[in-house]
């Protein structure tokens, strides 16, 4: 595998003090030995990995998932939980120029349909997630930001079919958001918080019993293509199947498929998880919602007070890797968290950890078939916004690699990865791109 990031990146010390770790236990899975034949063969056991075996197992179809570590040790056992709209980072007008209104509208609606689908599931399994939320609150850190939260909730009604809600700044203290320094807010009502771990591990559960096999510690370090299969190699192993799902994300690798080489970029993020809050802390702060926010910085804040009264809060992570800059990222986002609610400066933060994010050079999540790699397809990029559409996009691919067309993924999505400029050393885009938006954060 190779890989962008230093090793450090990959190894265990970056998820270490991840909050999620101690709510619940994975369900057991396996080790691959020896050779097994299925229909669909998935690299990667997150959202996009385990609910592709979901769908596909319930679908009748044979199915094997593959991940390297255990379940959920990448993104999604270490997501802040934000089961939200997004996905992709065009802006509706970059989206209108490439696609034309109807096709941004379709990627809008998709969206809106990765909440529903993620919904469904938790419905239909019975999962105890420890929702929370209605819908996601976007704060303005400027007052002229509100000028952007209007503009955007004029279109939230064209895009999603529902209503928002702007809060004056004189208005935060009825929704329990006076103590933030904040100078108004966008309510939109589709959304809701979660526990990303109790929620994999309940489609982990779910996929077993349907009758997918999943496999722990069974990294893939090899794909190749004879007599009509592909043949997924590991250490102690091999699966051959018709089609392959690559469902890798941020964790992805250079040469898993070659084609991936320089098409996905790496970033880190951060999140603290205070100790549970008394009801005097919340009310010294003035912050007493469990509405799930964020701010409108480009390199955003995001947080919320869980049902448990813990406070997670969340920002970018570090450019570089390795102790010194994952110590550097944790007291940032501590430095963060006390700047913003200052009352709780004096709140310990037990747990914090960070993880490793995707992006794609055209701003759009791609779920579709690897181009010259017949049956094989991938599932990623999801800037940051992976817990309702990765879960969906994995669905999403389920049906492409069982031949179903049913229109359902948006011509957007579609788009086959662009790569990057610089290659392996794409990594060196990202320092003046943070300064830049850092810069436009703060005019
Ligand atoms: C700190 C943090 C906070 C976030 N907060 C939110 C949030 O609040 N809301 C939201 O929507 N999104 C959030 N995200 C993003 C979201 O978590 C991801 O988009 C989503 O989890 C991606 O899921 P995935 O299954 O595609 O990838 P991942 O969960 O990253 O899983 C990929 C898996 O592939 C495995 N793998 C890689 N290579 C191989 C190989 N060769 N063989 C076998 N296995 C392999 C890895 O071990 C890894 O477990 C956050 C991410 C981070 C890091």
């Amino acid at each position: 595998m190779r890989r962008i990031f230093a090793a450090f990146a990959y190894e265990d010390v970056p998820r270490k003090g991840c909050w999620w770790d101690k709510t619940c236990e994975m369900p057991p899975t396996e080790v691959l030995e020896g050779s097994r034949r299925v229909q669909v063969a998935i690299i990667g056991g997150g959202f996009t990995g385990v609910s592709a075996a979901l769908y596909l197992a319930t679908a009748g179809a044979s199915v094997a998932v593959l991940e390297a570590q255990d379940f959920g040790w990448g993104a999604s056992g270490r997501n802040g939980g934000f089961c939200c709209l997004g996905g992709g980072m065009a802006e509706d007008a970059e989206l209108d120029a490439r696609f034309g209104r109807g096709e941004r509208i379709a990627f809008r609606q998709a969206e809106k349909s990765a909440v529903l689908f993620v919904e469904n599931l938790i419905r239909r399994y019975r999962l105890d997630v420890d929702r929370h939320s209605q819908g996601e609150t976007e704060l303005a850190h400027r007052p002229k930001d509100m000028k952007t939260l209007q503009a955007r909730a004029a279109r939230i009604f064209e895009n999603y079919g529902v209503e928002p809600q702007i809060i004056e700044k004189s208005d935060l203290e009825d929704q329990g958001m006076k103590g933030g320094p904040f100078f108004g807010a966008l309510t939109v009502p589709l959304g809701f918080g979660l526990n990303p771990r109790k929620y994999l591990a309940g489609l982990v559960k779910a996929a077993r019993s349907a009758g997918a096999q999943l496999f722990r510690r069974s990294p893939v370090t090899g794909m190749t293509r004879r007599d009509g299969l592909h043949h997924l190699t590991g250490p102690s192993g091999t699966v051959i199947a018709e089609h392959v799902i690559v469902a890798t994300n941020g964790y992805s690798s250079e040469d898993l498929p070659d084609w991936l080489a320089g098409r996905y970029m790496p970033g880190q993020s951060t999140v603290l998880v205070t100790r549970p809050l008394s009801k005097a802390d919340l009310e010294a702060q003035g912050w007493t919602t469990d509405q799930m926010c964020y701010d409108t910085r480009h390199l955003l804040h995001y947080f919320r007070l869980m049902p448990d009264g813990r406070f997670l809060f969340g920002m970018r992570g570090a450019l570089l890797t390795g102790p010194r800059a994952e110590a550097a990222a944790r007291r940032k986002v501590r430095q963060d968290f006390e700047s913003l609610f200052p009352r709780w400066a004096h709140i310990e933060s037990p747990n914090s950890w960070s993880g490793m994010v995707s992006l794609a050079r055209k701003k759009l999540p791609f779920v579709g078939e690897i181009p010259g790699l017949k049956g094989v397809w991938a599932a990623m990029c999801y800037h940051g916004n992976g817990v309702a559409m990765g879960s969906y996009a994995g669905r999403l691919a389920a049906d492409l690699a069982l031949g179903r067309e049913t229109g359902e993924c948006p011509s957007v999505m579609r788009a086959p990865l662009a790569r990057f400029p610089l290659g392996r050393a794409r990594r060196a885009l990202m320092p003046p791109l943070y300064a830049q938006l850092m810069l436009a954060d703060r005019v």
